[in-house]
């Protein structure tokens, strides 16, 4: 990275914050001491390496996802709404069951995917149905919780009139991001298709 040719240009995101960058290079020499395994076997590595980003992240990820939860869920007690607590409307009620379902099974594939692992297979294309799954769940997930809010979703969570201790603009607004980085969602459904299904291209 200290190489003549590489700017590097942060990012800024929805959230606030700037954790990732633009990266140029500009006729960038990499000394050959630093190549990464063999010549010309760039594409394998990468492949090899974002397979191992999808997989491994999915473990962590599933416990933010449970604390997300639980935040809800304690909002939905405090939290009035025609006189009584949001935890008390149907609706809301199914919606946090559904997500708690939706957890239990990330957590039960991130186990199957640990087996896996413990027992020695690297982990393969089907690393994609996992991070198809928790993405688009918690997307889904930080959607209900600014329903949830309601209008006061649209506050500054500084405001002593905020609902809620906890964050859920900043979780809403990341969770945009994760059903596009580590690969989109139509990528690991690509992926999932071609790889894991065994159907044809196009
Ligand atoms: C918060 C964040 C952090 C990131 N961190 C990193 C990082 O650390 N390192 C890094 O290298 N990159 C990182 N990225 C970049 C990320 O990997 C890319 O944004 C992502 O792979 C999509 O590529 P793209 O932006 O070029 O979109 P494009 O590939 O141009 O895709 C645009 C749209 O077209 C769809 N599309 C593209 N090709 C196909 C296809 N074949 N079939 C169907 N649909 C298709 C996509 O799903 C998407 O909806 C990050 C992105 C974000 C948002």
């Amino acid at each position: 990275m200290h190489s003549p040719g590489i700017t590097v240009k942060p990012l800024r995101q929805m959230p606030g914050g700037a954790e990732f960058n633009e990266v140029f290079f500009e006729n960038v020499r990499v000394p050959k001491r630093q190549l990464v395994g063999q010549l010309h076997d760039g594409w394998r590595i990468a492949m090899t390496t974002l397979t191992h980003e999808r997989a491994s992240a999915s473990f962590g990820t599933q416990v933010q996802i449970q604390r997300s939860l639980e935040d809800m869920m304690a909002v939905a007690k405090h939290l009035q709404r025609h006189g009584r607590p949001l935890s008390a409307d149907p609706v809301t009620r199914q919606k946090l069951a559904e997500a708690a379902m939706r957890v239990d099974v990330m957590r039960l594939n991130n186990y199957r995917a640990m087996t896996t692992e413990v027992r020695g297979r690297p982990p393969g294309p089907d690393a994609s149905l996992d991070k198809l799954y928790w993405s688009e769940t918690n997307k889904w997930m930080q959607e209900m919780g600014q329903e949830m809010l309601g209008p006061l979703s649209q506050l500054d969570p500084a405001s002593p009139y905020y609902p809620t201790s906890v964050n859920l603009q900043r979780s809403f607004l990341w969770s945009r991001a994760e059903t596009i980085f580590s690969g989109t969602s139509e990528i690991q459904k690509n992926i999932i298709g071609e790889r894991v299904l065994g159907l044809p291209r196009g």
